[in-house]
């Protein structure tokens, strides 16, 4: 069984799958789709510019099979990061206006304790699932990140991507595609992890 996607299914669209070349998941372009309209046949790599059949990414068949063996426990951890990275996407996006008093604000220790447990239960909008949960998390938590790296930024020395090139942790990239990206990690001397407005991104290099 495999779960409806997030973005519908179309030429031209991206999708993560694997690189038989760069030997990584890579953002592809989907070229072609098979027979039943639901399932990308052929993908273009974003780094490589390379086509071929489409594989689903390593990475996330990895992960499946791993949080199918835990079962509830992880689903319960989930949860808790998922509310602990919730609050953490809050604070960050608190308005930098706000300027410290010398005065640090009282906390109500008197405050009655917030019905927690009625809270959770709760449940509102579209029922999603915990990969399509953690996918708008992540999308919501870059888009804060990569504006607060665009302030300041000198976005006019951004490079032109290129796989043959090698990026360092903090460059700037401009991407035909994605536009402007920061370089957040370099992971293997092949390998790097860029943050575009959408999501962050692997991306071969030194190719
Ligand atoms: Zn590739």
């Amino acid at each position: 069984m495999v779960a409806p996607p997030l973005m519908p299914i179309q030429v031209g669209k991206d999708i993560d799958a694997w690189c038989t070349r760069c030997r990584l998941d890579t953002t592809h372009i989907i070229v072609s789709l098979k027979a039943d309209g639901l399932s990308p046949k052929r993908a273009e790599c974003t780094s490589c510019h390379g086509q071929h059949n489409y594989r689903p990414p390593k990475m996330s068949t990895e992960t499946a099979k791993a949080s199918r063996g835990t079962g509830v426990r992880s689903r319960k951890a989930m949860a808790v990061a998922a509310a602990q990275q919730m609050a953490d996407v809050t604070a960050e996006a608190m308005p930098a206006g706000h300027k410290p008093t010398k005065k640090p604000p009282v906390v109500e220790v008197s405050a009655p304790p917030a019905p927690k447990k009625k809270a959770t239960r709760k449940r509102a909008g579209p029922k999603l699932t915990p990969s399509e949960r953690s996918k708008a998390r992540a999308a919501a938590a870059a888009a804060v990140a990569w504006g607060e790296r665009l302030e300041g930024a000198d976005v006019s020395s951004g490079r032109k991507y290129s796989m043959r090139e090698t990026y360092a942790v903090g460059d700037i990239i401009d991407h035909p595609r994605f536009g402007v990206g920061f370089v957040v990690t370099v992971t293997e001397p092949q390998k790097f992890e860029i943050l575009f407005e959408d999501g962050v991104r692997v991306m071969a290099m030194g190719r």
